[in-house]
């Protein structure tokens, strides 16, 4: 495809995307300019995130460091804000702390101490979100069964109890180099993504009781968006309905 064409595509699809922000927000009296994309372009090339650059996209998101990693740097000039919003290593904290400017997956307290480290070595400061597991395992007291490691890649969609996220929140906004923002949350899959942003913002209603500067409500994706929108998101992370079908990773 050339790059008009692309360009074309990508500008409609957004345009799409926005018009579906508005009419959810309009279902639940909200102001649209309360809402910020964050443009996930995992899989897609470069070329796609100065596309999304020139149309007035300034919040980016990748999911996997090597890929991350490069893109930010290959994207030095746009004024970009990177968002980290994959299940995090902590052997990769350090790598991320020297390109994302927020980290929204941040679900367990040595990531803190890790991202807090690599900031500082980078001379930098980052932004965090505590991700929230929404998944109904989260939700119970027993910590849900033992999924195993190969069913956590797709059962789990990472993020912590919700009975846990005030001590992490807690932790981040004690941490030298690290701004709390806020909350994330992937909506269960195959579930009514409602009942759990719900909870979602019941947990960042908690949060802000003790950080109200903590704001950001990062939730809903192509698929969910308007559930999110409903239960207050201030950031949905829109992939596919901007980009396009992805292949799956091998
Ligand atoms: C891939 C991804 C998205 C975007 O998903 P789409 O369904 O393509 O919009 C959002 N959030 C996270 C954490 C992701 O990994």
């Amino acid at each position: 495809m050339s790059r008009t064409a692309r360009r074309e595509q990508v500008r409609a699809n957004l345009a799409t995307a926005r018009t579906r922000i508005a009419g959810a927000c309009a279902t639940v009296g909200r102001d649209p300019a309360e809402i910020t994309i964050v443009a996930i372009t995992k899989t897609f090339p470069t070329s796609d995130v100065a596309l999304l650059a020139e149309l007035g996209i300034t919040q980016v998101g990748e999911n996997r460091d090597q890929e991350a990693r490069v893109k930010a740097q290959e994207c030095g000039g746009l004024g970009l804000t990177w968002h980290f919003v994959g299940q995090l290593q902590r052997n990769k904290a350090g790598s991320v702390a020297r390109y994302a400017d927020v980290v929204q997956s941040v679900d367990r307290g040595a990531l803190i101490g890790a991202l807090d480290r690599g900031a500082g070595a980078a001379g930098r400061r980052l932004g965090i979100c505590v991700q929230v597991d929404l998944s109904e395992a989260g939700a119970d007291t027993g910590g849900g069964p033992d999924l195993g490691p190969e069913a956590g890649r797709t059962l789990h969609r990472g993020g912590a109890r919700p009975d846990g996220v005030l001590a992490l929140a807690d932790l981040v906004a004690g941490a030298e180099h690290l701004d709390l923002l806020g909350v994330m949350a992937v909506a269960p899959l195959g579930a009514d993504p409602q009942p759990a942003f719900d909870r979602l913002a019941a947990v960042h209603d908690r949060v802000l009781l003790g950080h109200p500067q903590a704001r950001m409500r990062s939730a809903g994706m192509s698929g969910d968006l308007e559930a999110a929108v409903a239960a207050g998101a201030t950031h949905v992370r829109l992939g596919s309905a901007l980009l396009g079908h992805r292949e799956p990773l091998k």
